[in-house]
């Protein structure tokens, strides 16, 4: 049997964290057994369902790299083949026509609760004898005996007592199927033979069993995943980040990041924390998929994506840096940028794991001549540190290239000078990035070169 996995979304909003974890399980565990993923959008409510949402969708899931393996299938275009199905399941008496009122239900449903039983229409008696005035519904006949076990293979044997299930609606009163009955016929047709999904769906599955069963269709099976929570416990909200991927692709985590991040929401392997797509897929064989909630942590998501910086080709993380950058007026990107970034760089992924915060931290190579300085860093350039600038900048030329004799040399001539390193190391920071937060000197000197640090310090110590 060849398995077939598949991401259900309704396009009534963004591509967010959860469904994109939802599609990556989907796509790994399909994977992982050579079989198929594919992609339905749930636009049959006409009134939530946008071309935007369905846009977003789909760009979303490109920009991960979890497109379907076929054309994306629209629930809407199926909506005769639903009826059909559930027009065959009166004619085998497992559903029946309810014509109660809304205020009958409501009065039924309430005692029924009362007393602890599910929804059940007089109308699934055939000899009830009632007024047809209402538009009925179509109700699935669930059975008055036996339970319902389905085998999820996240929560383990699921057993419920069908003295607990609703007769629930097939066709609504316009005639319109309903979720649940679309769902089933959809992934039936589909021959979805596995389905990972939130566990607030847990609730449907069973009630789905129902009408796989009133059909005679074998159901897939299920894998109910927990649901993302954010970093305080509380469910997932635009607060904690459940906002589009779009915005993180924006922000400037790369899909590698955001696919390692998500695989870790609720799956592990071993203590493996950094790995490709390739290998969750050998690795995503639908176990070790947890059964408590997880949580979205942002600062997590930049530190994987930090690794994931560090992987980028020096040719591409320059074009990246430029496209990030937005160009201060009357500045000219420096012809030395891409040399100095080139030399610089090590340091820098030591300290920055998103483009974006990396791209607003070194204006310092973008530009050249003396960077803004930061108002608390600026009082700590004094008439003394300048004259320590300046005396420094007369003997950088004979500063060895090499890191290990460069600090031998800069100590040495420190204490010539009776001198600390901070009396140094600090405003000659300033002077050369405009913040006394930066990369060791050497480096810096490095990638700035020699002429560009005595003409940053003649320019801040005039
Ligand atoms: N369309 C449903 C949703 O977005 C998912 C249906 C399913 O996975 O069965 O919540």
């Amino acid at each position: 049997m060849q398995v077939i996995t598949r991401f259900a979304p309704s396009p009534t909003g963004l591509l967010h964290i959860g469904g994109a974890r939802t599609a990556l399980f989907n796509y790994l565990f399909a994977r992982h057994h050579y079989g198929r993923f594919l992609i339905r959008i749930e636009d049959t409510d006409k009134e939530r369902s946008t071309n935007k949402a369905v846009e977003a969708i789909f760009d979303g899931l490109k920009w991960l790299g979890l497109e379907g393996d076929e054309p994306a299938i629209f629930q809407s275009n199926n909506i005769n083949r639903h009826k059909k199905i559930a027009n065959e399941l009166i004619n085998s008496n497992l559903a029946y026509r309810c014509f109660l009122s809304n205020s009958e239900i409501e009065i039924i449903r309430n005692q029924n609760k009362k007393e602890g039983k599910p929804f059940r229409s007089p109308w699934r008696n055939p000899d009830h004898k009632g007024i047809k005035y209402e538009k009925p519904v179509l109700r699935l006949r669930m059975p008055e005996h036996g339970s319902t076990l389905i085998k999820d293979i996240v929560q383990g044997d699921v057993k419920v007592d069908n003295r607990q299930l609703d007769d629930l609606v097939l066709l609504r009163s316009d005639n319109t199927p309903t979720y649940m009955l679309a769902v089933v016929v959809d992934d039936h047709d589909m021959n979805i033979t596995h389905i990972i999904r939130g566990d607030d769906h847990l609730n449907n599955a069973i009630r789905q069993t129902k009408i796989y069963e009133a059909l005679n269709w074998t159901p897939p099976i299920f894998g109910h995943i927990p649901l993302i929570h954010g970093s305080d416990g509380t469910k997932l909200s635009k607060r904690h980040g459940a906002i589009g991927v779009d915005a993180y692709k924006n922000m400037g985590i790369y899909p590698e990041a955001m696919n390692n991040y998500l695989s870790r929401l609720g799956w592990s392997h071993g203590d493996d924390e950094y790995f490709s797509m390739t290998q969750a897929i050998s690795w995503f064989d639908g176990s070790s998929i947890g059964r408590s909630s997880s949580r979205f942590d942002m600062q997590k998501l930049v530190a994987v994506n930090g690794y994931w910086l560090k992987k980028q080709k020096f040719e591409n993380l320059y074009q990246q840096i430029l496209a990030h950058h937005s160009l201060k007026e009357n500045k000219q990107v420096s012809i030395h940028f891409k040399k100095r970034l080139k030399v610089l760089l090590p340091q820098l992924l030591e300290r920055y794991s998103i483009i974006s915060e990396l791209t607003s931290k070194i204006d310092f190579l973008i530009y050249d001549g003396c960077p803004e300085i930061q108002d608390e860093a600026a009082n700590l350039i004094t008439k003394e540190s300048c004259i320590i600038l300046k005396s420094f900048s007369k003997i950088i030329e004979k500063s060895p290239t090499n890191a290990e004799s460069f600090e031998i040399f800069i100590n040495n001539w420190l204490s010539e000078q009776e001198l600390k390193m901070k009396d140094l190391g600090i405003p000659l920071r300033i002077a050369l990035t405009g913040s006394k937060s930066a990369p060791a000197i050497f480096a810096l000197i490095q990638s700035l070169g020699f002429e560009e640090v005595k003409l940053r310090i003649n320019q801040i110590c005039i």
